[in-house]
C-alpha cells in the first residue's frame, strides 16, 4: 500500500466540495486500514457541506462518509487491546463504529461511548470513508456476519443510533405510533419499531413519493398532514431533524405518552426551544493548539503522539 495514492470526498471549507487525491493514510498502532465498499451520504453530510453544524463538531477539511462498510485492506498490526477487532484479516467485511471514545471519562466507563466528553467522529473531525481508504481504531471495527450485503451494512450506523434511542423509552407491545419524518431515519424508525409490536405505526412526512417506503417499512398509513395523522398517540418519534417536526411530535403524544427526538433540529433563536442548550464538547487540540510546550492529550488520535496523561480532564457534555 506504500506510496499508493486514492480518491477521497473532501469538504475543504463549506461550501466547497469535490474529490481530491491523496496518500493512502498509514494505520498507527491498534488500527486497521479499511478499504470502503459502501457508503452513504444523509442529510447530515449536506450539513455538513454547507456549513450548518456547530463548528464544535467539526473540523475542515475532512473527508465525508460516517455510514458505511468495506473490507479490511491490510492485516491489522500490533496495537492496543481491542476485542472487536479479533480475528480480522486482509479481506474480511467489517463495519465501524463512528465516534472514537476516549475511553476513559466518566461516559465512556458508563459503556455511553456515543456520549464521550471529548468528541471526535469519523467524517466530522477526522476523515471519513467516501475515499478509497479509511483507518479506523481496531477496537471499533466489527466483522459482518455472512449474508449480509454491503448496502445493508452500511446502514448499520443510523440503524443503531434509531435502536439505541428506541431502546431506552421503555415502548410497551400494543402501543400506537407516529413517527415524524420520512427520511432515512424515519423509515429506519419505523421498521425497528416493529419489534416492539406496536398496535399500528403511522408516518407523517412531507413527501407524498415516500408513501411507498413508508409502507415497505411497516407503517399501517402515510400522511403528510398532521390532522390526518391525529393525535393521542402512546409513542411519538422525531426523526426530521426540524423545529417544526419536534412541536408536531409533542401535539400528537397522550397525556402520559412518550416522545423520543432522534432528529438534530438546527438552532432556533425564533422559538421558546433552545437547541443550543448542551454545552459545547471538549475541543480536540487539533481545533484549538495547546500551549506552548503543552503535550497534545485531548483526544485519542492526539494521544497516540503523546505520553499518557495522569488523570482524565473532564469539562462539558455532547449528544450525537
Ligand atoms: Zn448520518
Ligand atoms: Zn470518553
Amino acid at each position: 500500500m506504500a506510496g499508493e495514492r486514492g480518491l477521497a470526498l473532501v469538504v475543504r471549507q463549506p461550501g466547497e466540495v469535490g474529490l481530491e487525491e491523496r496518500d493512502v493514510p498509514r494505520p498507527g498502532p491498534g488500527e486497521v486500514l479499511i478499504r470502503p465498499t459502501m457508503v452513504g451520504l444523509c442529510g447530515t453530510d449536506l450539513d455538513i457541506v454547507a456549513g450548518r453544524i456547530d463548528p464544535a463538531y467539526i473540523r475542515y477539511p475532512l473527508v465525508l462518509g460516517h455510514e458505511w462498510s468495506g473490507t479490511v485492506a491490510e492485516r491489522p498490526g500490533p496495537g492496543a487491546d481491542a476485542p472487536a477487532g479479533e480475528g480480522l484479516t486482509s479481506g474480511t467485511r467489517v463495519v465501524g463504529e463512528g465516534i472514537v471514545p476516549c475511553g476513559h471519562c466518566p461516559r465512556c466507563r458508563a459503556g455511553q461511548t456515543n456520549l464521550c466528553l471529548t468528541y471526535d467522529e469519523l467524517g466530522f473531525t477526522r476523515d471519513g470513508a467516501a475515499a478509497q481508504f479509511v483507518v479506523v481504531q481496531r477496537s471499533l471495527v466489527h466483522p459482518l456476519a455472512p449474508g449480509i450485503g454491503a448496502e445493508d451494512a452500511a446502514l448499520a450506523e443510523p440503524a443503531s443510533v434509531v435502536y439505541r434511542g428506541l431502546s431506552g423509552a421503555a415502548i410497551a407491545p400494543g402501543w400506537r405510533s407516529l413517527v415524524v419524518g420520512d427520511g432515512t431515519v424515519a423509515l429506519l424508525a419505523v421498521r425497528l419499531l416493529q419489534l416492539w409490536s406496536p398496535a399500528e405505526t403511522v408516518m407523517l412526512g412531507q413527501r407524498e413519493g415516500q408513501a411507498a417506503l413508508a409502507a415497505e417499512a411497516g407503517a399501517a398509513r402515510f400522511e403528510t398532514d398532521g390532522r390526518a395523522a391525529g393525535a393521542g398517540y402512546d409513542l411519538v418519534v422525531e426523526a426530521a431533524g426540524s423545529t417544526d417536526a419536534v412541536l408536531s411530535a409533542f401535539a400528537a403524544a397522550r397525556r402520559g405518552g412518550t416522545v423520543v427526538l432522534l432528529g438534530l433540529p438546527p438552532p432556533a433563536p425564533d422559538t421558546t426551544w433552545s437547541w443550543k442548550r448542551r454545552a459545547a464538547p471538549t475541543r480536540c487540540c487539533r481545533h484549538s493548539p495547546p500551549p506552548a510546550g503543552a503535550a497534545p492529550s485531548c483526544c485519542s488520535a492526539c494521544r497516540r503522539t503523546a505520553p499518557p496523561r495522569r488523570s482524565p480532564s473532564t469539562t462539558s457534555s455532547t449528544t450525537t
